[in-house]
């Protein structure tokens, strides 16, 4: 076993056409591993540092494939090959190791959280490249006593109810439970988990699992920024020994574009929206909650409870939240200065998360 603390990455996006059209000031600057943010009222500058800072501000240009790169030598943007290659390809060789690995994206809404994670159009996020570098790999392991098995599951979380998003149609009220065994710790009961063999197969089942949560939130007169969205891909290396025994190793990868942090306060909300906005802020706030017991302990302080058990997303994150998994979190940026208050939210969130200690270890056991 090997204690290891959850790396972290900030990212800050270019202008939009909103903030542009509001002659917006750029409050975050980066250098190395420090990001400094600047008070617009008074000039105040807090500065913090992150295993990756990743400057995607600098103006981006759309290639003939429609994929945004630097829009000259100079420029400086951060592009989603370079957050792949820093974040998404450690995930990779994690799983192939036989360690479990999360990958999560938290921030306001707008701030590049699903630009990371699943991007738009050709600019690919992180899970398409890595879905699509597992099955590169795979393709060049072939191997007559190695057996390669995945299965790809996607869910939403959304007012601590579950929803399978896989699932075409109507869905059970009440959504899927979380339920607990002594062996694999929380899951998600009936969750469809569909194997899959190649890449196109991974594309389509997400695809589709992006329609099913927009197609959701509109009939729930929402926006999918409201709920939490979690894949998980289960990678098995089944290896037969020459005595004819086999051995399994295992490794679960979950990649999780969580919900807009913004304040339920700060949307007025009312009513069924402020229902939802509580129910919203318990996975997050639980969430929140969770990150700072860890961060005492990991401080030195004993007796401190962790209270997974006060939501669904706290419960399926469990293991990747302290536990046996190798964690990651990108905390997406607006530059802005009108986002101001939310970003230093963001990244004093962010700054906690950094003190969590994990112990991965290889999931390797005679094959049942
Ligand atoms: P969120 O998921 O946090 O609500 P999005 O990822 O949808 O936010 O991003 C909001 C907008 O900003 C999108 O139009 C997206 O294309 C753009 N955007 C976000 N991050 C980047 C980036 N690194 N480079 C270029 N455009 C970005
Ligand atoms: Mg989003």
């Amino acid at each position: 076993s090997n204690s290891d603390s959850v790396k972290v990455a900030v990212r800050v996006r270019p202008f939009n056409q909103r903030e542009k059209n509001a002659k917006s000031k750029c409050v975050i600057s980066m250098d190395g591993n420090t990001t400094t943010i600047t008070n617009p009222e008074n000039g105040d500058i807090k500065s913090f540092s992150f295993d990756h800072c990743y400057w995607s501000h600098d103006e981006c240009k759309e290639d003939e494939t429609g994929v945004f790169t630097p829009d000259s030598e100079t420029s400086k943007y951060a592009d989603q090959n370079l957050v792949f290659k820093d974040l998404g390809q450690g995930v990779l060789d994690n799983a192939w190791q036989g360690y479990n690995a999360t990958l999560f994206a938290y921030g306001q809404t707008g701030s590049g959280k699903s630009y990371s994670m699943t991007g738009y159009g050709a600019n690919k996020g992180i899970v398409p490249i890595t879905c699509g570098e597992l099955f590169n790999a795979i393709e060049k392991n072939k191997d007559d006593n190695k057996q390669l098995r995945v299965t790809f599951s996607m869910l939403e979380i959304y007012n601590e109810q579950i929803r399978d998003l896989l699932v075409k149609g109507k869905q059970k009220q009440g959504g899927l439970k979380v339920r607990q065994s002594p062996k694999v710790g929380f899951y998600v009961e009936g969750l469809k988990q569909v194997p899959v063999s190649n890449y196109r197969e991974i594309e389509q089942l997400m695809e589709q699992g992006a329609i099913s949560r927009t197609t959701a939130s509109t009939n729930m007169n929402a926006t999918s920024s409201r709920s939490h969205m979690v894949i998980t891909i289960k990678f098995e290396q089944v290896f037969m020994n020459t005595s004819g025994q086999s051995t399994t190793k295992s490794s679960e990868i979950n990649l999780v574009d969580l919900a807009g942090s913004e304040r339920a306060n700060s949307t007025g909300a009312t009513g069924d929206r402020l229902k939802e906005g509580a129910a919203i802020n318990q996975s997050l706030s639980t969430l929140g909650n969770v990150i700072s017991a860890l961060a005492d302990i990991a401080g030195g302080k004993k007796k401190v409870l962790i209270p997974y058990r006060d939501s669904v997303l706290t419960k399926l994150l469990q293991s990747a939240l302290g536990g046996n998994s190798r964690t990651i979190m990108i905390a997406a940026l607006s530059p802005a200065d009108i986002n101001f208050d939310e970003t230093l939210s963001t990244l004093r969130y962010a700054d906690r998360a950094k003190k969590i200690q994990n112990n991965a270890v290889i999931n390797e056991s005679p094959t049942e």
